[in-house]
């Protein structure tokens, strides 16, 4: 099935439900058994920590989009990342970890799971080389997220996940940025992929989610373990929202990435922009790995203003259309100070970041004419 098959009726069958055209949602805790009256139950529901109808639509509909042979929903990107990480680690385990990673994972790397013996080597991830020179015989996994966050770095999947085979280590990315669209990290060799559907999978920023896909070895153990011990299940109102996000994903995507693009050039041809970061720009120093790699690009690219630390706060603080917020992959515009203020493993400072919307074009452009002409 193509991708846009998938995402409008995968998993979708209104005979099962009167007829209509959406699906339900299920909301309810727990399904009793039937009885010989009622005895129509083909599916083992138990309960809604364990398995639910509604939630079990976006799983299958993840899994096919990844080419997986199963997904499972969690309540948010995180619930996903961390249940991943838990399920291919043990006590005392190394891990290998791209340094530029969203910032609530490598600090789930770096100090909590430090309480548990566990090791994590931070590594740039550019250069297949630097992961080989990096394992341990206790490294137990390779996390990867490519592009990964802030200034986008590329990592080379099918090589990383040949070293990783090699030497009897699991893999696992984060593919948020990519959506699984425009980059099927299993099909390259990756064991474990996990996606937030925070960001443009539920796309309306009005859903919290979070979807891990994998083999069916690797997965089907968590449903009564991390997932059904941890908790921190996908609820089915959830699950329903960002099916209902989901159904526009392939449209916004392109959107997004046409902004992008004409925002990306814009800021690169301005002379108060030092340095613009866009891995679909042949500037950005793993554009061609991108390029090989993967089929789109989104809404997210960083910048550096050339000036100083208050100049930079100056161009953010006179955006009006971008709005100043942390999050990503909705309709809105926004812009956050990524190392303005503050400092971030392997991200230069004064970079800032932006995420083009799906406003009008002209109108985004002349946002940032202005705030730059004020600096
Ligand atoms: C936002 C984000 C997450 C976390 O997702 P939540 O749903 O907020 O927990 C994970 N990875 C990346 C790359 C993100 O941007």
């Amino acid at each position: 099935m193509k991708q846009e098959d998938i995402i409008l009726h995968l998993g979708e069958s209104p005979d099962r439900y009167l007829g209509s055209v959406v699906p339900p949602i299920f909301q309810t805790t727990l399904f009793v058994k039937p009885t010989e009256t009622n005895g129509i139950q083909e599916e083992e529901y138990v309960y809604s920590r364990i398995n639910n109808p509604t939630t079990e639509i976006l799983e299958k509909k993840m899994a096919a989009l990844e080419q997986g042979e199963r997904a499972l929903g969690f309540a948010s990107g995180m619930a996903a990342i961390s249940a991943g990480i838990m399920t291919c680690i043990k006590k005392d385990s190394h891990v290998i970890c791209v340094d530029t990673v969203y910032g609530p994972t490598h600090n789930f790397l770096a100090n909590y799971l430090a309480k548990f013996g566990v090791e994590t080597t931070f590594v740039v991830g550019n250069d297949p080389k630097e992961i080989a020179d990096a394992l341990r015989p206790e490294t137990s996994l390779i996390y990867l997220e490519s592009p990964s966050s802030h200034i986008f770095r590329v990592q080379d999947l099918t090589a990383i996940a040949e070293i990783a085979r090699k030497a009897g280590v699991k893999t696992m990315i984060d593919n948020t940025y990519a959506t699984p669209l425009f980059q099927n990290p299993l099909v390259l060799g990756i064991d474990l992929v996990a996606h937030t559907a925070s960001k443009y999978i539920g796309g309306h920023s009005d859903a919290m989610g979070g979807v891990l896909i994998g083999s069916e070895a690797l997965l089907e153990p968590m449903v009564e373990e991390e997932r059904a011990l941890f908790g921190a299940v996908m609820d089915p109102h959830q699950a329903w929202l960002i099916l209902r996000g989901l159904r526009t994903l392939p449209y916004r995507i392109k959107g997004h990435q046409d902004n992008a693009m004409a925002v990306a050039q814009y800021l690169e041809a301005h002379p108060k922009v030092k340095q613009v970061f866009y891995p679909a720009l042949p500037s950005h120093p793993d554009y061609e790995l991108a390029a090989k790699q993967m089929t789109g690009f989104n809404g997210l690219l960083s910048l550096i203003i050339d000036g100083t630390k208050e100049q930079q706060n100056q161009f953010i603080q006179q955006l009006r259309v971008f709005q100043h917020g942390v999050s990503w992959g909705g309709f809105e515009s926004l812009v956050a100070d990524a190392t303005v203020n503050k400092d971030l493993p392997g991200v230069p400072s004064g970079v800032i970041r932006l995420h083009v919307g799906l406003e009008n074009q002209e109108t985004l452009i002349a946002d940032l004419e202005q705030a730059l002409m004020q600096v």
